[in-house]
């Protein structure tokens, strides 16, 4: 059977069908058995996974409609082509994510995000989504209306989204740059002073003493120069690749359009390192010093099975399963090896590490969180998990993960 992008999940559905139309997908809906939507499959585990059809929804990819400050976009689109489009006609999304190869319903389905104090995960740019349920039949949810919360941010559990509307904005241009050099101290002493230099940061660190930073910032001007330091941290040379394989990361020093600057990845070329498995945590931006702190005191233990770490930040929303539900946001990451075992030794620590903070695992990546363990800290779980229920009373989007997490009732 096929895998997952990063060739860390074998998928064990009965049949793959990709659809190029709302035909294909109503047919595809009426194959007898449970059924589930798959994107451009850059998850990490068996989220989209089912026992019987999975859906391919990238293959179909209808024409980009832009009214305005809205764009209507079909949920397998990539960003990396509604983006050129957008551009085109002079607007912008308000972030992205660190690469734009992914689809725009899979992508908002996990609340993906970029990085930025005032930046809200992917999905707040979400207006309306239309999806069709276990029968075919096709609804569409607003913002302003009741469900909207629970299915904006809905992992594949309840349909399979079929267009979103999205906000837009005029377009920018972005500038990045790196800084090498910055040692944790200067960082645990103030990180609100790294995370507000710039429209979008990353801070990128295997837990020894020298980080780097990766800053992007809106730019009015294109002459406008970056500072010199940061904190302890000195503006690196733009050859210094701050991650992935070193020719995929998208220009540095050199201002240009949003859509080629703040994905951290190239369109054109393959995405971070490829064989690997990547985690992530969201807390409170308030606990971030503490957080830190508490993994770098057992990172020893797990260095040798990781590629790197990044933290970022993410603004608060109102999207009962993002990860910056109520809370302004931290979120620390890890890109592992693909050495499973080890990982989920890792993972034990970390997560152990991180639940005095009331950390929430990312829905795409790799973690060790079940249901108890997420209703303690995701609080509308329940509520979802019963719109869920009364959106698709058969079960046929029930999939063993989304019972373990707690999305679904077990049949
Ligand atoms: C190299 C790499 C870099 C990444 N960088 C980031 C990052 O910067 N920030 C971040 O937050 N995440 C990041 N991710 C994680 C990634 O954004 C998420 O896993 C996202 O869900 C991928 O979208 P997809 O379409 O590939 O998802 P899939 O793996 O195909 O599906 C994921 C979930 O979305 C659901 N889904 C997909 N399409 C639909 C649909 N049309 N209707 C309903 N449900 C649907 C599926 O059922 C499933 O539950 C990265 C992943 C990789 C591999």
């Amino acid at each position: 059977m096929p895998q997952n992008w990063a060739g860390s999940h074998t998928y064990e559905a009965a049949r793959i069908v990709s659809v190029r139309s709302r035909d294909d997908l109503v047919a595809a809906l009426a194959t007898p058995g449970r059924v589930h939507a798959l994107g451009t499959r850059h998850s990490f585990t068996d989220l989209p996974d089912t026992d019987g059809t999975l859906i391919e929804m990238s293959t179909w990819v209808p024409p980009v409609v832009i009214e305005g400050d809205t764009v209507r976009v079909g949920a397998g689109t990539r960003y990396a082509v509604l983006a050129a489009q957008l551009e085109d006609a002079g607007r912008a999304l308000h972030n992205t994510g660190s690469l734009p190869h992914i689809n725009v319903g899979g992508a908002t389905a996990t609340g993906t995000h970029g990085s930025g104090d005032r930046n809200g995960v992917l999905t707040t740019a979400v207006r309306a989504l239309t999806f069709a349920d276990a029968a075919g039949t096709f609804h569409t949810v607003r913002r302003e209306d009741a469900d909207f919360a629970a299915l904006a941010v809905g992992v594949g559990a309840f349909g399979v989204v079929t267009e979103l509307e999205l906000e837009t904005q005029p377009t920018y241009r972005v500038r990045q740059d790196i800084y090498a050099g910055v040692s944790w101290g200067a960082i645990l002493d103030d990180v609100d002073a790294v995370t507000t230099a710039g429209d979008s940061v990353s801070v990128f660190t295997r837990w020894d003493d020298n980080s780097i930073v990766w800053i992007k910032k809106r730019v009015a001007d294109d002459a406008e120069q970056p500072v010199g330091t940061l904190l302890d941290g000195v503006l690196a040379d733009h050859e210094l690749s701050p991650l992935g394989t070193g020719d995929n990361v998208t220009p540095l020093g050199v201002p240009g359009v949003w859509y080629q600057r703040l994905p951290h990845f190239r369109a054109d070329r393959e995405p971070s390192y490829g064989d690997e498995i990547q985690s992530e945590y969201f807390i409170d931006r308030t606990h971030a010093a503490a957080a830190l702190a508490a993994i770098r005191a057992i990172a020893d233990g797990f260095r040798e099975h990781l590629n790197v770490t990044e933290l970022r930040t993410a603004a608060a929303d109102d999207l009962w399963l993002s990860g910056a539900y109520q809370r302004e946001s931290f979120i620390i990451h890890f890109t592992w090896l693909n050495h499973p075992e080890q990982v989920r030794e890792a993972l034990v620590g970390i997560e152990a590490a991180l639940a005095p903070f009331d950390a929430r695992p990312h829905w795409g990546k790799l973690h060790l969180f079940d249901r108890e363990r997420l209703e303690a800290v995701v609080p509308r779980l329940a509520e979802a998990r019963a719109v869920y229920e009364r959106i698709d009373p058969d079960g046929r989007f029930v999939n063993d993960h989304l019972v373990r997490v707690g999305l679904r009732e077990a049949r």
